[in-house]
């Protein structure tokens, strides 16, 4: 049974390590061009919700449905495969190599490194190359080694080697942590576009990136939903306002 109202479906997800529960009976239901964002303090469990997702980490109870398959007994890699891409926190791009290969390296033909790089760069890999380097705002900058580009870009090009791969549920942990200002407003505007083909999950503190992101937030709490809604209802939430005031 898939219900098409929802790409993603958590039901009662919980995980303990040594006894505590980072995350506990939480429900997530993700709809198609939805950008979720999830908030919360330090220690939430924002972080091992995408996790458990992913497949990084195993679950010790609960659901987790991705366009009706079941991921909790899926590999990291089969879940990729499925379609679920997950951004961390730190960029990890080759440095080495240039913007273009970093891209072409990611294309889903190649399965190694060197495999993708002896990899013919026929038409069509060409023009997805380039449809994605304008996307992250990089196609000037295809040659240049990605050593030599911004911490801002860096993040661009790893959520570009992401799209590459087309997922219909992109998952990024603090995407504009270490941007400046205009590269969080150009971020705000590549994930706008972005989800018009896919749902994207976010974990983000910047509450003015959130507001300009946002379709639905998430308000975590002890590896418990807090709060879920629009941003102003979540803002204008007693519960959420103690917690962040840390009553
Ligand atoms: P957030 O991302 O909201 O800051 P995390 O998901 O990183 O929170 O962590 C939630 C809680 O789970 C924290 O108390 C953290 O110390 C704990 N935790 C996370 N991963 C592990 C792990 N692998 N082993 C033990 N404790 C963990």
């Amino acid at each position: 049974y898939v219900n098409p109202q929802q790409i993603l479906t958590v039901e009662d997800l919980t995980v303990s390590f040594d006894g505590f529960r980072a995350v506990d009976g939480l429900n997530l239901y993700i709809a198609p061009n939805e950008c979720r964002v999830i908030i919360g303090p330090n220690g939430a469990g924002k972080t091992t919700v995408l996790d458990l997702i992913c497949g990084r980490t195993r679950a010790s109870g609960g659901t987790v449905l991705f366009k009706g398959r079941d991921l909790l007994k899926m590999r990291e890699d089969q879940i990729v495969h499925a379609g679920v891409g997950r951004k961390f926190q730190t960029p990890s791009v080759y440095e080495d190599l240039t913007v273009l290969e970093n891209l072409e390296i990611s294309y889903p033909r190649g399965h190694s490194v060197w495999g993708a790089l002896a990899f013919r760069r026929d038409g069509e890999v060409m023009d997805r190359i380039a449809e994605i380097a304008r996307t992250i705002f990089l196609a000037d900058a295809l040659d240049e080694k990605a050593a030599f580009l911004s911490h801002g870009q860096k993040q661009w090009l790893e959520i570009g080697m992401l799209l590459i791969q087309d997922p219909e549920l992109l998952m990024l942990d603090e995407p504009v942590a270490g941007m400046s200002v205009a590269e969080r407003v150009k971020t705000a505007e590549l994930l706008n576009r972005i989800v018009s083909d896919r749902s994207v999950i976010v974990i983000e503190h910047d509450m003015k990136f959130v507001a300009d992101i946002a379709t639905r937030v998430t308000v975590l709490h002890q590896g418990k939903l807090l709060a879920e809604g629009s941003m102003a209802h979540v803002q204008a939430d007693p519960k959420v306002i103690d917690v962040y005031l840390g009553h």
